[in-house]
């Protein structure tokens, strides 16, 4: 239970009307949209158990809360938008929900150097919206676009659709507002490129909430583009999708575009997005950028590499018909819904170690299931790097079992023995969802004992009471 002083004190700051306690405050937020936060809500199990919501809307009020929270020794769970699929954003430890949503104010747009200054609670499509009216654009485009936050996809260290050109997240931002657990606001160098020291922008980045509280960044954007090109390839064989793929990273193609569905989720998913008759696995593109003549070239190019490793070219409507309808694989009919249970592995690797990633973890992941499970596994391989690639596994299990606690328990056979399997064949436990409660377990094998530590070490040295997102990212919660 939330003690009274405590309360009066946050709603001294706040506002009474934004403190939120007891029932009403569990009831506003049950968890993040992982399936183990859903299945648990719906059974009234609520994984995020907090005490009180405290709503914020201005850096100062973080930095007061905060100060309260510290000297009290009350956990804070920061939420964005609560789309996480890792348990990250669940206030387990009970304490303080800190919904960062009201912070959603886009303080300045600089046309000359391409960047805009945005609060943390800024929603992914509006800020895009917004841009779009003045024919610019944040080149992050995750598939929660409606409900993330730009805070959340900085400290969740995500991913967008046109990461193979743009980047991920942490290529996006150029500084950061951050509140400290202890109450300080720090603002880091205006550019990320300098040697004044670590870039301890970066240290937020995939933080999860631990060190501290992104309350604003600085964000690279770019004009919208002036041509856009589709295209669509089907392979006889995966591997000659992989290998067209690393052939146009190493030349230097750069298609904004780069998704290769394995045949199971050409067949059980794609196909049915886009509605045309599919042909084993898909390699779908799109080139884009301002000068059309170069973007010509650059999907000529990308095409001939295709077509030399046996790719057949299906047309460039297939491309344009993902890129309409990219968010409708999350929309009922395409999305997986109760009784059903669902979750993804996504691990990245470098080029020598994908193909045997992807082997091992489709196969691990088909023997946790077990021969009676009515599985359906589709894996594709989206955001592609000049050294390697990652793999998007997405498993569903139609029904889960019965018993709440069977089908945890076969849930978290699944993700150990997938991620076993991927560590052990030379991949990195996670490419854009982050860490938070689903793989925390596994993070020490990750970074190993000496990582560890260093990572304890930062934790402890910023937040001394252990305050932030208490035993998240594996971090010990004492
Ligand atoms: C259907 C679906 C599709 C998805 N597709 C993608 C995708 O394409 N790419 C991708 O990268 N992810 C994807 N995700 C995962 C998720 O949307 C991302 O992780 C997103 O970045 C989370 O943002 P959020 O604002 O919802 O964060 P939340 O879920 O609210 O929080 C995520 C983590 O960040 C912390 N946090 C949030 N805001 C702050 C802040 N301001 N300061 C400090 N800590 C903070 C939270 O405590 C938590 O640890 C998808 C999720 C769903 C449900």
């Amino acid at each position: 239970m939330a003690d009274t002083d405590l309360a009066a004190r946050l709603e001294a700051i706040v506002g009474p009307e934004n403190v939120l306690q007891g029932e009403p405050a569990r009831r506003a937020f049950t968890g993040d949209q992982s399936w183990v936060s859903i299945v648990s809500a719906a059974a009234g199990q609520s994984l995020s158990r907090q005490d009180l919501i405290v709503k914020v809307s201005t850096t100062g009020e973080v930095s007061e809360v905060l100060k309260i929270a510290n000297g009290s020794k009350t956990p804070v769970t920061p939420l964005g938008g609560g789309s996480g699929v890792q348990g990250a954003a669940n206030a387990d430890r009970g304490g303080i929900l800190l919904d960062l949503r009201g912070m959603d104010r886009i303080r300045s747009i600089d046309e000359r150097s391409l960047t805009a200054t945005v609060e943390c609670g800024v929603n992914c499509a509006r800020l895009e919206a917004e841009l779009n009216e003045n024919d610019l654009r944040f080149t992050h485009y995750p598939a929660s676009a409606e409900w993330a936050s730009i805070g959340g996809c900085i400290t969740a260290r995500g991913s967008g659709v046109l990461s193979s050109k743009y980047g991920k997240i942490e290529d996006h931002v150029l500084s950061l507002e951050i509140v400290l657990p202890t109450g300080e606001v720090v603002h880091t160098p205006s550019v990320p490129r300098h040697a004044a020291g670590p870039e301890l922008a970066q240290l937020m980045v995939g933080s999860e909430g631990t060190l501290g509280i992104v309350t604003a960044a600085t964000l690279q954007l770019r004009r919208l583009p002036a041509k856009q090109v589709f295209l669509c390839f089907a392979f006889d064989h995966l591997e000659d999708g992989v290998a067209a793929g690393r052939e146009i990273m190493l030349s230097g193609l750069r298609p904004a575009v780069m998704r290769l569905y394995d045949g199971s989720s050409a067949a059980g998913s794609l196909e049915k997005v886009v509605a045309a008759g599919l042909d084993g696995p898909t390699f779908v593109l799109m080139c884009d950028g301002e000068v059309p003549g170069v973007v010509d070239a650059e999907a000529v190019a990308v095409a001939a590499i295709l077509a030399a490793h046996g790719g057949r070219d299906f047309g460039g409507e297939v491309g344009e018909k993902w890129w309409e309808n990219r968010y409708a694989f999350y929309h009922a009919p395409h999305a997986p819904e109760l009784p059903a249970m669902w979750a993804t592995l996504d691990v990245v690797a470098d080029f020598s170690h994908i193909e045997g990633v992807y082997r091992d973890v489709t196969k691990a992941i088909r023997a946790a299931a077990g021969v009676d499970a009515n599985l359906s596994l589709g894996t594709h391989f989206s955001h592609w790097y000049p050294w390697g690639s990652m793999i998007y596994a997405r498993f569903k299990i139609t029904p889960a079992p019965d018993r709440l606690e069977d089908a945890l328990a076969l849930h978290d056979k699944i993700i150990r023995e997938g991620t076993r399997a991927a560590l052990a064949a030379g991949a990195v436990l996670n490419d854009h969802h982050g860490v938070g409660t689903r793989l925390a377990p596994y993070l020490g094998d990750q970074l190993g004992a000496a990582g560890m530590l260093m990572l304890t070490r930062v934790k402890q040295g910023l937040d001394p009471n252990g305050v932030l997102a208490p035993g998240k990212l594996g971090l010990p919660a004492d």
